[in-house]
């Protein structure tokens, strides 16, 4: 992506270096949130490896999406994933670009919105090391980035870019952007009343049957990712590979993908995110035609 040189967003809150360590023992509070080993130094791979396990326990028990997505807000988390918790803060190029992909995301959304007699309004973009305290709870890295609906922001630890690429397989810069657009596209959702609806649709499902509701939910995110990344190719920054690139990631967090990786197996009873498949295809769909109404997910098959 020819990102450099362009306009950077002013919403991004660095609140990196007041968040390291100052919430331990709040976290096993947080609906969907594991408390994982954060803080201490990775002195070595055995403080890795325990992050991992601890972490890979999330993904064989699931978390119910009816308490992540809860009355008090909720949040949706996205990618659950170790990091080794070295608290070194990205490079500041790392923050320059997510800058740049949320001001490209301002753009084309507040035009998208206009072009629908609608009123974008910015979400705030804040970037963390370790722990956070948002309007949804406190949050660790380990659970990935995620979107808080009660506070309009997109919650974001950089380090997470470097588990896509080492543990996720899933490298590029706009394999990045994909992560940032998707976050911006539960934004749009919660703008458009999306998120209250599913919220109310889920109220008295089954658990398998709120997991299928997520599943539409976080593919239409990505779909909206993709109608992002329709307008951002049509300014011609798009570079060969990009789309690649974040296809790749797309497949590399697919639900079936991620579990077979990590348990040897698949539970599509507990896909909460759609599988590598899915995902592909609902960015695809968005990327290749720009329009909401091929982005929805609730009234078609999936
Ligand atoms: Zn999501």
């Amino acid at each position: 992506m020819l990102w450099r040189g362009r306009r950077q967003s002013d919403n991004i809150e660095d609140e990196r270096s007041d968040s390291g360590g100052g919430f331990g023992g709040g976290l096993g509070d947080s609906p969907g949130q594991f408390r994982v080993p954060i803080g201490g130094r990775a002195g070595g791979g055995s403080s890795i490896i325990l992050v991992i396990l601890v972490v890979l326990a999330g993904w064989y028990f699931g978390f119910d999406p009816s308490q992540i997505l809860g009355d008090g807000g909720g949040q949706i988390t996205d990618n659950s994933g170790a990091q080794d918790s070295t608290g070194a803060p990205a490079s500041d190029e790392m923050k320059q670009f997510v800058a740049t992909v949320l001001a490209d995301t301002e753009d084309t959304w507040t035009g998208i919105f206009k072009a629908n007699g609608l009123t974008y309004e910015d979400p705030k973009l804040v970037l963390f090391s370790s722990q956070i305290r948002s309007a949804c709870g406190f949050a660790s890295s380990a659970a990935g980035p995620f979107y808080c609906p009660g506070d309009h922001k997109v919650y974001l630890d950089m380090t997470f870019f470097q588990q896509l690429d080492q543990q996720f397989g899933a490298s590029g810069e706009f394999a990045r952007a994909y992560v940032v657009a998707h976050e911006v596209g539960h934004h749009v959702q919660n703008l458009t009343g999306i998120m209250s609806k599913f919220n109310q649709m889920r109220q008295g499902m089954s658990e398998a049957q709120a997991n299928q509701m997520s599943v539409r939910v976080e593919l239409q995110a990505d779909c909206f990712a993709g109608v992002w990344a329709h307008y951002t190719a049509q300014k011609g920054i798009l570079e060969q590979g990009d789309m690649e690139s974040a296809l790749n990631a797309a497949k590399q967090i697919g639900d079936d993908t991620l579990q077979k990786k990590m348990q040897g197996y698949v539970v599509p009873e507990s896909f909460n995110h759609g599988t590598s498949a899915q995902r592909q295809t609902w960015l695809t769909r968005g990327y290749k035609s720009g329009k909401l109404s091929d982005c929805d997910t609730f009234n078609n098959p999936v």
